[in-house]
């Protein structure tokens, strides 16, 4: 089982992961996430990518297949994995099928309105220690500038300055259209409109994915 949660950047994506990788235990994969791992470590792969990952446009196809390719091998996603940020583009979506095509897929969509993004994102913080997200506005953090979970310290995301949020906002355009029609005609595509609260989100996916998937309800309701 493959779940893609795809959406525009401040659409919940991460959040949604969260609370399915929870509810039916399959493991979230955000090479978002794993991109910028790789720059707070300075790996060899982070010094490549920090400058890109900074300003919003996409890591080239040729990295982001290696680091695909080696997560999906590892033991955690033998039986399901949910993807959160990939893929971008046309050219991703086949390399996927390529190296991992045979599973059941569910493909949603959270879509939200280019105001409500910019709104979001600016008011986004995230925990250096353990990567929690909050919105200043309508999920603040109880003591100023500190998470609630691990007390690390909140910082907004380089790529989430305004001019980078217009930017990353212009790119996900551009580049998602193909990837929605790919998927509508593999008649596994679905959306979900993502401006409601968290819960009400979180409800519409999983009924989707229990419509869907016979393999979930095999592992165990996901409510
Ligand atoms: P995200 O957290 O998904 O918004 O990703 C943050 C940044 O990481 C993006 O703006 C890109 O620079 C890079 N990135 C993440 N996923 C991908 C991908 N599938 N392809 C190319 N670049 C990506």
């Amino acid at each position: 089982m493959r779940i893609v949660l795809l959406g525009p950047p401040g659409s919940g994506k991460g959040t949604q992961a969260g609370l399915l990788e929870k509810r039916c235990g399959f493991p979230v994969i955000s090479t978002g996430d794993l991109l910028r791992q790789a720059v707070q470590n300075k790996t060899p792969l982070g010094e490549k990518v920090k400058s890109v990952v900074g300003s919003g446009e996409l890591v080239s196809d040729e990295i982001m297949i290696k680091i695909l390719k080696k997560r999906l091998l590892e033991i955690d996603c033998k039986n399901g994995y949910i993807l959160d940020g990939y893929p971008r583009n046309i050219a991703q979506v086949k390399i996927l099928e390529e190296i991992n095509g045979h599973r059941k897929e569910v493909v949603i969509e959270l879509y939200l309105e280019r105001d409500a993004i910019i709104e979001r994102l600016g008011a986004r913080r995230v925990c250096t220690k353990c990567g929690a997200i909050y919105n200043m506005l309508e999920h603040p953090p109880k003591k100023k500038g500190r998470c609630d979970i691990c007390q690390g310290k909140l910082i907004r995301r380089d790529d989430d300055k305004p001019k980078v949020i217009k930017e990353r906002i212009k790119i996900y355009n551009k580049e998602i259209g193909s990837v929605i029609d790919y998927y509508k005609r593999k008649n596994v595509y679905h959306r979900v409109d993502a401006q409601f609260k968290i819960n009400e989100v979180f409800d519409n996916i999983c009924s989707i994915i229990e419509k869907e998937s016979e393999d979930i309800k095999e592992v165990g309701s996901i409510r």
